[in-house]
Protein backbone atom coordinates (compact mmCIF):
# COMPACT_ATOMS: atom_id res chain seq x y z
CA UNK A 1 0.00 0.00 0.00
CA UNK A 2 1.18 3.44 -1.02
CA UNK A 3 1.66 5.70 2.18
CA UNK A 4 1.24 9.55 1.32
CA UNK A 5 2.41 12.34 3.76
CA UNK A 6 -1.47 13.60 5.24
CA UNK A 7 -2.18 16.24 7.11
CA UNK A 8 -4.72 14.16 9.67
CA UNK A 9 -6.38 15.72 12.11
CA UNK A 10 -8.44 14.03 14.88
CA UNK A 11 -10.38 14.77 18.44
CA UNK A 12 -10.23 12.81 21.13
CA UNK A 13 -6.39 12.68 20.58
CA UNK A 14 -5.99 13.17 24.29
CA UNK A 15 -6.10 9.29 25.16
CA UNK A 16 -7.10 5.88 24.24
CA UNK A 17 -7.61 5.35 20.41
CA UNK A 18 -7.23 8.92 19.02
CA UNK A 19 -4.23 8.86 21.17
CA UNK A 20 -2.80 5.25 19.68
CA UNK A 21 -3.66 6.73 16.20
CA UNK A 22 -2.01 9.85 16.34
CA UNK A 23 1.49 7.89 17.40
CA UNK A 24 0.41 5.42 14.45
CA UNK A 25 0.26 7.91 11.78
CA UNK A 26 2.44 10.06 13.09
CA UNK A 27 5.40 7.44 12.94
CA UNK A 28 3.94 6.96 9.18
CA UNK A 29 5.41 10.13 8.32
CA UNK A 30 2.27 12.07 8.22
CA UNK A 31 1.33 15.53 9.99
CA UNK A 32 -0.99 15.32 12.95
CA UNK A 33 -2.84 18.39 14.58
CA UNK A 34 -4.65 16.55 17.64
CA UNK A 35 -7.40 18.32 19.24
CA UNK A 36 -9.17 17.65 22.51
CA UNK A 37 -9.73 19.58 26.23
CA UNK A 38 -6.75 18.44 28.71
CA UNK A 39 -4.11 20.26 27.02
CA UNK A 40 -1.42 18.94 29.31
CA UNK A 41 -2.20 15.24 28.11
CA UNK A 42 -2.04 16.98 24.31
CA UNK A 43 1.55 18.52 24.90
CA UNK A 44 2.85 15.35 26.00
CA UNK A 45 1.61 13.08 23.38
CA UNK A 46 2.89 16.15 21.06
CA UNK A 47 6.27 16.09 22.71
CA UNK A 48 6.81 11.65 22.23
CA UNK A 49 5.76 12.30 18.65
CA UNK A 50 8.27 15.07 18.05
CA UNK A 51 10.87 13.22 19.98
CA UNK A 52 10.69 9.90 18.24
CA UNK A 53 10.94 12.22 14.69
CA UNK A 54 8.10 12.71 13.93
CA UNK A 55 5.67 15.90 13.13
CA UNK A 56 2.85 17.03 15.33
CA UNK A 57 1.09 20.43 16.77
CA UNK A 58 -2.65 20.72 18.84
CA UNK A 59 -5.22 22.82 19.68
CA UNK A 60 -6.94 22.65 23.01
CA UNK A 61 -10.76 21.62 21.85
CA UNK A 62 -14.38 21.24 23.01
CA UNK A 63 -15.41 19.50 20.11
CA UNK A 64 -19.18 20.81 21.57
CA UNK A 65 -18.20 24.27 20.73
CA UNK A 66 -18.14 25.10 16.83
CA UNK A 67 -15.72 28.03 17.55
CA UNK A 68 -13.78 25.56 19.57
CA UNK A 69 -13.64 23.53 16.33
CA UNK A 70 -13.37 25.87 13.99
CA UNK A 71 -10.11 27.26 16.02
CA UNK A 72 -8.48 23.47 15.25
CA UNK A 73 -9.43 23.59 11.99
CA UNK A 74 -7.48 26.70 11.26
CA UNK A 75 -4.65 25.28 13.26
CA UNK A 76 -4.25 22.33 10.96
CA UNK A 77 -4.19 25.23 7.85
CA UNK A 78 -1.97 27.79 9.85
CA UNK A 79 0.74 24.99 10.62
CA UNK A 80 0.67 22.87 7.46
CA UNK A 81 -1.51 24.32 4.70
CA UNK A 82 -4.53 21.97 4.27
CA UNK A 83 -6.37 19.01 5.93
CA UNK A 84 -6.50 15.79 4.25
CA UNK A 85 -7.97 13.90 6.76
CA UNK A 86 -10.35 14.66 10.10
CA UNK A 87 -11.28 11.78 12.48
CA UNK A 88 -14.30 12.48 14.49
CA UNK A 89 -13.44 10.64 17.23
CA UNK A 90 -14.28 12.57 20.91
CA UNK A 91 -16.57 10.64 22.76
CA UNK A 92 -18.45 9.86 25.69
CA UNK A 93 -19.98 6.92 27.07
CA UNK A 94 -22.48 7.63 30.41
CA UNK A 95 -24.91 4.83 30.31
CA UNK A 96 -27.51 4.26 32.41
CA UNK A 97 -30.90 2.92 32.47
CA UNK A 98 -33.77 5.70 31.75
CA UNK A 99 -35.48 5.26 34.61
CA UNK A 100 -32.89 7.12 36.45
CA UNK A 101 -33.30 10.12 34.41
CA UNK A 102 -29.60 11.11 34.43
CA UNK A 103 -30.65 13.83 31.97
CA UNK A 104 -27.20 15.38 31.84
CA UNK A 105 -25.60 12.33 30.71
CA UNK A 106 -27.69 12.38 27.69
CA UNK A 107 -27.11 16.02 26.97
CA UNK A 108 -23.41 15.49 27.37
CA UNK A 109 -23.45 13.00 24.83
CA UNK A 110 -25.28 14.29 22.24
CA UNK A 111 -23.33 17.29 22.72
CA UNK A 112 -20.10 15.55 22.02
CA UNK A 113 -21.05 12.23 20.05
CA UNK A 114 -23.48 14.22 17.55
CA UNK A 115 -22.74 17.78 17.53
CA UNK A 116 -19.02 17.33 17.69
CA UNK A 117 -19.14 15.40 14.80
CA UNK A 118 -21.15 17.70 12.68
CA UNK A 119 -19.26 20.87 13.52
CA UNK A 120 -16.22 18.61 12.70
CA UNK A 121 -17.87 18.05 9.16
CA UNK A 122 -18.82 22.00 9.08
CA UNK A 123 -15.25 22.87 10.23
CA UNK A 124 -13.30 21.03 7.26
CA UNK A 125 -15.62 20.23 4.70
CA UNK A 126 -15.45 23.59 2.61
CA UNK A 127 -11.44 22.96 2.81
CA UNK A 128 -11.70 19.43 1.14
CA UNK A 129 -13.92 20.63 -1.15
CA UNK A 130 -11.61 23.09 -2.32
CA UNK A 131 -8.61 20.90 -2.51
CA UNK A 132 -11.42 18.55 -4.18
CA UNK A 133 -9.99 15.53 -1.67
CA UNK A 134 -10.24 14.39 1.73
CA UNK A 135 -11.72 11.69 3.77
CA UNK A 136 -13.72 11.45 7.50
CA UNK A 137 -12.82 9.11 9.84
CA UNK A 138 -15.89 9.14 12.18
CA UNK A 139 -15.91 6.68 15.06
CA UNK A 140 -19.17 5.30 15.78
CA UNK A 141 -19.37 1.66 18.12
CA UNK A 142 -20.56 -1.90 17.77
CA UNK A 143 -23.08 0.18 20.33
CA UNK A 144 -25.02 1.91 17.06
CA UNK A 145 -25.78 -1.99 16.11
CA UNK A 146 -27.36 -3.31 19.29
CA UNK A 147 -29.16 -1.45 21.96
CA UNK A 148 -29.16 -2.90 25.40
CA UNK A 149 -30.59 -2.06 28.81
CA UNK A 150 -28.72 0.73 29.95
CA UNK A 151 -27.39 2.14 26.23
CA UNK A 152 -29.84 3.57 24.57
CA UNK A 153 -28.76 7.14 24.44
CA UNK A 154 -25.19 5.73 23.45
CA UNK A 155 -26.13 3.65 21.04
CA UNK A 156 -28.61 6.58 19.58
CA UNK A 157 -25.77 9.19 19.41
CA UNK A 158 -23.79 6.12 17.74
CA UNK A 159 -26.22 5.25 15.62
CA UNK A 160 -26.30 9.35 14.23
CA UNK A 161 -22.64 8.86 13.22
CA UNK A 162 -23.59 5.94 10.99
CA UNK A 163 -26.54 8.24 8.85
CA UNK A 164 -24.31 11.57 9.17
CA UNK A 165 -21.77 9.61 7.42
CA UNK A 166 -23.55 7.68 5.08
CA UNK A 167 -24.94 11.07 4.05
CA UNK A 168 -22.21 12.70 3.52
CA UNK A 169 -20.71 9.94 1.45
CA UNK A 170 -23.47 9.61 -1.21
CA UNK A 171 -23.47 13.37 -1.45
CA UNK A 172 -19.50 13.63 -1.74
CA UNK A 173 -19.83 10.57 -4.01
CA UNK A 174 -22.26 12.40 -6.20
CA UNK A 175 -20.38 15.62 -5.76
CA UNK A 176 -17.07 14.06 -7.36
CA UNK A 177 -15.49 15.58 -4.51
CA UNK A 178 -12.46 12.93 -3.92
CA UNK A 179 -13.62 13.17 -0.38
CA UNK A 180 -14.06 9.53 1.36
CA UNK A 181 -16.12 8.45 4.52
CA UNK A 182 -15.06 6.23 6.39
CA UNK A 183 -17.15 4.96 9.97
CA UNK A 184 -14.69 2.39 12.54
CA UNK A 185 -17.21 0.63 15.10
CA UNK A 186 -15.31 -0.34 17.81
CA UNK A 187 -16.11 -2.80 20.30
CA UNK A 188 -14.81 -3.38 23.95
CA UNK A 189 -11.51 -1.30 22.88
CA UNK A 190 -9.66 -0.85 26.69
CA UNK A 191 -9.32 3.61 27.46
CA UNK A 192 -10.53 5.48 29.23
CA UNK A 193 -13.88 5.33 28.27
CA UNK A 194 -15.47 3.64 30.90
CA UNK A 195 -14.81 6.58 33.25
CA UNK A 196 -16.82 8.61 32.11
CA UNK A 197 -19.79 6.27 33.79
CA UNK A 198 -21.37 8.99 35.90
CA UNK A 199 -23.89 5.05 37.65
CA UNK A 200 -21.77 3.35 40.04
CA UNK A 201 -23.36 0.52 39.62
CA UNK A 202 -23.41 0.59 35.96
CA UNK A 203 -19.36 1.70 36.10
CA UNK A 204 -18.45 -1.41 37.79
CA UNK A 205 -20.13 -3.88 35.65
CA UNK A 206 -19.14 -2.22 32.45
CA UNK A 207 -15.41 -2.17 33.80
CA UNK A 208 -15.67 -5.88 34.79
CA UNK A 209 -16.59 -7.06 31.26
CA UNK A 210 -13.93 -4.47 29.59
CA UNK A 211 -11.18 -6.21 32.20
CA UNK A 212 -12.38 -9.16 30.73
CA UNK A 213 -12.32 -8.78 26.95
CA UNK A 214 -11.52 -5.28 25.96
CA UNK A 215 -8.53 -5.20 23.37
CA UNK A 216 -5.65 -2.57 22.87
CA UNK A 217 -6.06 1.04 21.16
CA UNK A 218 -3.42 0.26 18.77
CA UNK A 219 -5.88 -2.40 16.74
CA UNK A 220 -8.51 0.17 16.50
CA UNK A 221 -5.31 2.67 15.21
CA UNK A 222 -4.09 0.11 12.45
CA UNK A 223 -7.43 -0.65 10.89
CA UNK A 224 -7.78 3.06 10.54
CA UNK A 225 -3.95 3.71 9.33
CA UNK A 226 -5.28 0.91 7.00
CA UNK A 227 -8.39 2.40 5.59
CA UNK A 228 -6.07 5.80 4.92
CA UNK A 229 -3.51 4.41 3.24
CA UNK A 230 -6.07 2.38 0.84
CA UNK A 231 -5.92 3.62 -2.81
CA UNK A 232 -7.23 7.14 -2.98
CA UNK A 233 -10.02 5.74 -5.57
CA UNK A 234 -11.58 3.29 -2.93
CA UNK A 235 -13.31 3.63 0.22
CA UNK A 236 -13.81 1.37 3.47
CA UNK A 237 -17.11 2.55 3.96
CA UNK A 238 -17.21 1.15 7.90
CA UNK A 239 -15.68 -1.43 9.80
CA UNK A 240 -16.60 -3.64 12.49
CA UNK A 241 -13.75 -4.59 14.59
CA UNK A 242 -13.92 -6.05 18.20
CA UNK A 243 -12.23 -8.80 20.51
CA UNK A 244 -12.58 -11.88 18.82
CA UNK A 245 -13.79 -13.37 22.45
CA UNK A 246 -16.80 -10.51 22.66
CA UNK A 247 -19.84 -11.85 21.74
P1 LIG B 1 -11.18 7.86 25.88
O1 LIG B 1 -12.02 8.25 27.03
O2 LIG B 1 -9.82 7.35 26.14
O3 LIG B 1 -11.09 9.05 24.84
C1 LIG B 1 -12.13 9.97 24.65
C2 LIG B 1 -11.53 11.23 24.07
O4 LIG B 1 -12.59 12.18 23.82
C3 LIG B 1 -10.54 11.89 25.00
O5 LIG B 1 -9.42 12.29 24.25
C4 LIG B 1 -11.29 13.12 25.51
O6 LIG B 1 -10.37 14.16 25.73
C5 LIG B 1 -12.16 13.43 24.31
N1 LIG B 1 -13.29 14.28 24.63
C6 LIG B 1 -14.31 14.04 25.49
N2 LIG B 1 -15.13 15.11 25.53
C7 LIG B 1 -14.61 16.03 24.68
C8 LIG B 1 -14.99 17.34 24.30
N3 LIG B 1 -16.07 17.94 24.79
N4 LIG B 1 -14.21 18.01 23.42
C9 LIG B 1 -13.10 17.43 22.92
N5 LIG B 1 -12.69 16.19 23.24
C10 LIG B 1 -13.45 15.51 24.11
O7 LIG B 1 -12.03 6.76 25.09
P2 LIG B 1 -11.86 6.08 23.65
O8 LIG B 1 -10.53 6.30 23.08
O9 LIG B 1 -12.35 4.71 23.81
O10 LIG B 1 -12.95 6.89 22.83
C11 LIG B 1 -12.76 7.37 21.51
C12 LIG B 1 -14.01 7.15 20.70
O11 LIG B 1 -14.19 5.74 20.51
C13 LIG B 1 -15.30 7.65 21.34
O12 LIG B 1 -16.09 8.28 20.36
C14 LIG B 1 -15.98 6.39 21.82
O13 LIG B 1 -17.37 6.52 21.91
C15 LIG B 1 -15.54 5.42 20.74
N6 LIG B 1 -15.66 4.00 21.08
C16 LIG B 1 -14.91 3.47 22.09
C17 LIG B 1 -15.06 2.14 22.44
C18 LIG B 1 -14.32 1.53 23.59
O14 LIG B 1 -14.66 0.40 23.97
N7 LIG B 1 -13.32 2.18 24.17
C19 LIG B 1 -15.97 1.26 21.70
C20 LIG B 1 -16.68 1.91 20.64
C21 LIG B 1 -16.51 3.23 20.33
P3 LIG B 1 -10.48 15.32 26.84
O15 LIG B 1 -11.11 14.73 28.06
O16 LIG B 1 -9.05 15.72 27.02
O17 LIG B 1 -11.29 16.39 26.18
Amino acid sequence: MKMTKKVIVITGASSGIGEATAKLLASQGNQIVLGARRESKLQEIVKTITAAGGEATYASTDVSNLGSVKGLAQKALDTYGRIDVWMNNAGLMPQSEFSQGRVEDWDRMIDVNIRGVLYGINASLDTMRKQQSGQYINTSSIAAHVAGPGSGVYSATKAAVLSISESLRQEEAQAGSNIRVTVVSPGAIATELTDSITDEATKAGTKQFYDQFAIAPERIAETIAFAINAPADTALNEIIIRPAKQV
